[in-house]
């Protein structure tokens, strides 16, 4: 039988504030747990050793368990322990902030002890429209990880406060060299305290992340210090601060759909069942594929997400979320969670995978997937569609999309990805799931599956480098000049690729070590050129505002489709020209004005004039303007 968790939504659910509660004063304990016959709240010195130095027992009013202990407990650990019938468990606090090494004991602390000098001039960046940012999806440890950077510490969120960081050839990196790209947003892999890296073993140790402990608390590995709670809050919070000093916002990505364990995580030992969907035989259901999905839709697992999302938002300044498997959240959850969102930063940005990992209870109704982004305004999702429609399918190394010679006509489902995917008159064939670009997130390349450049190299196996450049450009091309939100992953721009010895490429690196994941600087001095046409085409979109329109009605109405045979075809956007050729052919197109782009550059300054007849290359685009 499916457990029934309704009656505590309906009967004990709690709107006030829980967690530990700091003043100098006092501190205030208080957690949620109708299932709990005694909670008790241990006191600790250390994050991780020694004795407990107090036990302060909890009293219960109608599920919701409270504490009030007097004095200063700040840089103090804490954690409850919990009796259900005659099994007591020690746990620490979902609400936590802080914590010792690996996340086991949560720390008391006061907030503005973690502010890093010039914190409070640090503020968001400002955003008119969602389709105005341009993301890089980046990995704290592989950001600095590789030997060919001159990072001091190499691996952790302080790497991104370094300036003047080089490569061996002398060429900056580092995040002057982000700033110098031109992206608005970094997107961070998941930063909140993850499980399967040992924080207390310096070895090298990989993980993406996606193995969520504490959704609160910064993880520990990529601090200088994860004994001391105090030392990843700050750090994470100069990374910010250094960002948003270069005019760049910071994305968390988060994995709210499920944690990494289950019957052993502090949500199950704070209430068994209650956090967790169960299937109608009372098991863990396991729509993320590792093993649980949280309860978004009961009352106070929803709490848990808006809450934490507003706090992290507020405390660290952040510019966006990335939600993982978005699809297992809640619909209402999610709008819940934006009204607030907007209320601490308008500028912030809402997206995330619109689709599950395995089958789940939630009705398919309520499922933030891409069928039902219109229930969703304020957030977008991830266009497996744009992807797998110019590359070819991820889950074939060999099949080809519309770039790299694809046997079918993707002609249709190019111009239609082109347009965000929106309702267009001459567009009868699409994949039409939103009717606004403000809602689709545009990339050939993420942290998922192969490499932008693997792909093609598979895909295109008697290719010379040369054309596998010439054809990542045309690929570029097309991610910034669509409609709708340019990602890339970082280093995509100088050719990133995962290389296993012996094995091909890696299509899931998560566990990989830094020698297939980390940043390989010297790449960017060896594919310099290509790293420019990515930097020319960021500045192209940034200057006509044509290729970044906000809402289907403006594309239907100012964008126009000529074709040019082969699956070539012409864009008219206003005063902009788009031309796409993705044949074997040179085609003639007349146009009049400036080319900003061609197969080879990309510049917000003219490449040269253009009067009437003029060539767009093979396998190449050509962008023209009228000033
Ligand atoms: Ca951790």
């Amino acid at each position: 039988m499916q457990p029934n968790f309704i009656e505590y939504d309906t009967n004990y659910s709690y709107s006030g504030q829980l967690g530990a509660v700091w003043s100098k004063e006092k501190t205030v304990f208080r957690m949620w747990s109708p299932a709990a016959n005694e909670v008790r709240v241990n006191i600790y010195n250390e994050g991780n050793d020694g004795e407990r130095i107090s036990v302060i027992p909890m009293l219960c009013i109608n599920g919701l368990w409270e504490a009030e202990v007097q004095g200063d407990l700040s840089g103090k650990y804490y954690t409850y322990t919990v009796r259900i019938g005659f099994i007591e468990r020690e746990t620490i606090d979902i609400y936590a902030r802080s914590a010792g090494v690996n996340g086991i004991r949560g720390m008391i602390f006061d907030p503005a002890s973690t502010c890093p000098k010039g914190w409070e001039k640090s503020s968001p960046v400002k955003l008119e429209k969602y389709t105005d940012a341009i993301i890089y999806e980046l990995h704290v440890r592989d950001f600095s990880a590789d030997e060919s950077g001159s990072f001091k510490f190499r691996g952790k969120f302080k790497a991104f406060t370094e300036k003047n960081v080089k490569n061996t050839a002398g060429d900056t990196i580092g995040l002057d060299y982000l700033a110098d790209l031109g992206i608005t947003h970094i997107h961070l892999l998941p930063v909140a305290d993850y499980f399967t890296v040992d924080e207390s073993d310096n070895k090298p140790q990989y993980n993406w992340g996606y193995d969520p402990l504490n959704y609160n608390i910064p993880e520990g590995s990529y601090s200088t210090d994860p004994y001391d709670g105090l030392v990843r809050v700050k750090e994470f919070k100069e990374l910010i601060l250094a960002a948003h000093k270069k005019g760049i916002g910071v994305v968390m990505d988060v994995v709210y759909n499920h944690t990494y364990l289950t019957m052993d995580s502090p949500f199950n030992k704070s209430f068994p069942g209650y956090y967790y969907r169960q299937t109608y035989d009372g098991y863990f259901s396991n729509g993320s594929g590792c093993g649980n999905e949280f309860a978004s839709e009961r009352e106070m697992a929803r709490k848990f997400i808006i809450d934490s999302l507003c706090y992290l938002a507020q405390e660290y300044k952040l510019d966006g979320f990335r939600f993982d498997l978005m699809g297992l959240i809640d619909i209402d959850t999610l709008n819940m969670a934006a009204e607030k969102l907007k209320e601490i930063n308008p500028s912030i940005i809402l997206y995330g995978e619109g689709w599950t990992g395995g089958a789940s209870p939630l009705e398919e109704s309520r499922r933030a997937v891409k069928s039902n982004t219109y229930k969703l305004p304020d957030y977008a999702m991830f266009s497996d569609d744009f992807r797998d429609t110019v590359k070819g399918n991820v889950f074939s190394d060999q099949s080809k999309g519309y770039i790299n010679g694809a046997d079918q006509q993707l002609e249709w489902k190019m111009k239609s990805v082109l347009c965000a995917g929106v309702r267009h008159p001459q567009i009868h064939y699409g994949h039409n799931w939103t009717d606004s670009p403000c809602q689709v997130v545009n990339y050939v390349e993420a942290h998922d599956n192969l490499t932008f450049h693997d792909k093609l190299r598979l895909s295109m196996p008697t290719a010379s480098m040369e054309d596998l450049i010439h054809i990542d450009k045309l690929g570029a091309a097309l991610v910034f000049f669509s409609q709708g939100i340019p990602f890339i992953q970082a280093g995509q721009e100088f050719l990133r690729s995962k290389p296993v010895p012996h094995c091909g490429f890696d299509h899931n690196s998560y566990a990989s070590p830094d020698s297939v994941n980390s940043l390989k600087w010297n790449r960017l001095t060896e594919f310099r050129q290509l790293a420019d046409y990515y930097k020319g085409l960021i500045a192209v979109r940034k200057k006509f505002p044509e290729l970044r329109m906000a809402s289907g009605d403006d594309i239907r109405k100012f964008i126009n489709f000529t074709d040019l045979g082969g699956g070539a075809f012409i864009a008219r956007m206003r005063s902009v020209v788009l031309a796409v050729n993705p044949t074997w052919q040179d085609r003639e197109i007349i146009a009049t004005g400036y080319i900003y782009a061609d197969g080879e550059q990309a510049s917000d300054t003219p490449l040269r004039e253009c009067d009437g007849r003029t060539v767009c290359k093979s396998r190449s685009i050509l962008l023209v303007a009228e000033e």
